[in-house]
């Protein structure tokens, strides 16, 4: 099946459905049971998609699992009430006291927080690496070394992982390779295919598309599905049916609105690009991206997102560039319809094992859904007001 036949039918098995087009939005706590006989199946085979208690699933959550499961590819999906409780507790699901674990130095920074703030305290320490340390990586492995964690491409500056390489030398030494797979959303990228073992989505943004859910998924291999889907129910993670319908119905237009992302986003940053007082566009798909190889060599698109630092300039000619556009709102989060900007001014305050090489300030944008002739005109105009606060 290809890629935008498979997006219409991921999760719409009959068993979930019915005779409609959609699973139901079911509502549950408890469950009733007729028999002994029937209480006992249930109690049996209640880590298999079988109608249980409502904590472990109804058939929304069952067909939403199904649809990951299918886009992504694994063995199955962990569903989470966001994205960064997916990453804690697929990271959770396989380390313990005394474990050591290696994890990208351009991840989101909340990820970056829990190794520093929750990790230490249970005794697993965090190595930070480059993200294009390539084989490197094999220099920082440990015998405690359990997890090498992912990011690509990074939060903020975009660097593009060599997963299969990264991957084949962590599984040399039997590491577990985790990957955030955001960006890419659950079609752009096959983590699976290169050597990823477990599969982490901030639903928030792109398969939910509309900025209106919080949800996190976390899809493993057959080897690691057991014990993620079993520590997911240990640790009560459950997630509203409502907001898994809306994930569904993301789903179905993921295909069409990344196409429009991945179009509005390349105009923009050719724009961008041919501005002279710009130093670097920081977009995957532009060869002044690093990583840029892999990106071409191993996804399947783009979307709307990236950065690009400015050539001279200050805190405040960015402030100046930041307030007061028509359409990019300023806000955290990205992946919803709509445009959004962002301004860093110190890069390398977010980063300790890499030398950030810029010094002028940073702009993320996420290109939403409008006329890029606004949005151009938009940023245009910032451009004015970033120069004015210059003088
Ligand atoms: C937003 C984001 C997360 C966290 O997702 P939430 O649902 O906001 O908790 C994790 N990783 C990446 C790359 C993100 O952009």
């Amino acid at each position: 099946m290809k890629k935008q036949t498979k997006i219409v039918n991921a999760g719409r098995s009959k068993k979930w459905t019915g005779n409609v087009v959609n699973p139901p939005v079911e509502r549950a706590s408890t469950v009733v049971f007729d028999s002994i006989k029937e209480m006992k199946h249930a109690t049996a085979n209640r880590g298999d998609q079988v109608l249980f208690y409502g904590r472990r699933g109804t058939s929304t959550s069952f067909a939403f699992s199904d649809a990951m499961t299918e886009l992504e590819g694994g063995a199955g999906c962990a569903l989470y009430p966001s994205g960064t409780a997916a990453i804690t507790n697929a990271i959770l699901s396989f380390v313990e006291s005394g474990d050591h674990l290696l994890m990208v130095d351009t991840a989101y920074e909340p990820t970056r927080d829990f190794c520093h703030k929750v990790l230490t305290k249970l005794g697993i320490e965090t190595t930070f690496y480059d993200p294009l340390i390539g084989e490197g990586i094999a220099e920082l492995i440990q015998e405690n070394t359990k997890v090498l964690f992912l990011e690509s491409p990074g939060s903020i500056t975009m660097e593009v992982q060599d997963v299969p390489t990264l991957a084949r030398i962590a599984h040399e030494h039997g590491c577990i390779v985790m990957l955030d797979n955001t960006w890419a959303s659950p079609i752009n990228f096959q983590p699976f295919e290169h050597g990823v073992d477990i599969s982490i989505q901030a639903a928030t943004k792109y398969v939910v598309g509309h900025s209106d859910v919080m949800l996190g998924t976390a899809t493993a291999t057959a080897t690691h599905w057991p014990q993620l889907r079993e520590n997911s129910y240990l640790m009560g993670q459950c997630t509203s049916p409502d907001d898994l319908y809306l994930a569904m119905r993301g789903i179905r237009t993921l295909g069409v609105r990344l196409k429009q992302h991945q179009e509005n986003a390349l105009i923009v940053a050719r724009y961008i690009d041919a501005r002279e007082d710009v130093d670097v566009v920081l977009h995957p798909a532009f060869d002044s991206c690093p990583g840029h190889e892999y990106f071409e060599r191993d996804f399947l698109g783009s979307n709307g997102l990236f950065s690009f630092v400015f050539k001279g300039g200050n805190q405040q000619a960015l402030h100046a560039f930041l307030e007061g556009m028509k359409h990019f709102k300023m806000g955290y989060s990205w992946g919803g319809f709509e445009s959004l900007v962002i301004g860093v001014n110190n890069v390398q305050g977010l980063r300790t094992a890499t030398k950030w090489p810029y010094k002028a300030p940073l702009v993320r944008l996420h290109i939403g859904l409008e006329d890029v002739e606004d949005l151009i005109d938009d940023l245009e105009q910032a451009f004015v007001r970033f120069h004015q606060a210059l003088i």
